[in-house]
């Protein structure tokens, strides 16, 4: 949820403890968007992140199955993926780093460089997040 200049999430802390933080509004780079997250689901992966059993860094801010509209997005990252802000996206939960043989293939989920949004890197599952955008 955006708060004024802040952004407030769920962040999983240590294991099954979840606690709501607030954090500064990311500046936006040119590549990079912020999402306002209107649905997060939920599924095993998010059980196994909660009691361990899925080694994810953290703090985490959990969720890797998004829905949300674009709130805001740089000039580079809006041209190639023809978004706007308002527009209504579904987020790819592994971004690759897009020029690998997997990106290239469409097999981004095996790019040695993915970044899994909600479960290694905490960009999303906040009602707004942000991240590099995928090439
Ligand atoms: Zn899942
Ligand atoms: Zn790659």
């Amino acid at each position: 949820m955006t708060v004024g200049s802040e952004i407030e999430a769920m962040v999983l802390t240590e294991r099954d403890q979840l606690r709501a933080q607030r954090f500064p509004r990311p500046r936006l780079g040119p590549d990079d968007g912020l999402l306002r997250v209107e649905l997060a689901g939920i599924c095993h992966t998010d059980v196994d992140i909660l009691d361990g059993s899925f080694a994810s860094p953290l703090p985490l801010i959990m969720g890797h199955e998004i829905v949300g509209r674009i709130e805001d997005v740089g000039p580079n990252a809006a041209r190639a993926w023809a978004v706007q802000p308002g527009d209504r996206v579904a987020v790819e939960p592994m971004a690759g780093c897009g020029v690998c043989r997997y990106c290239v293939s469409g097999n981004n989920r095996f790019c040695g460089d993915a970044v899994g949004y909600g479960t290694s890197t905490s960009a999303n599952a906040s009602r707004t997040c942000s991240g590099p955008t995928h090439r």
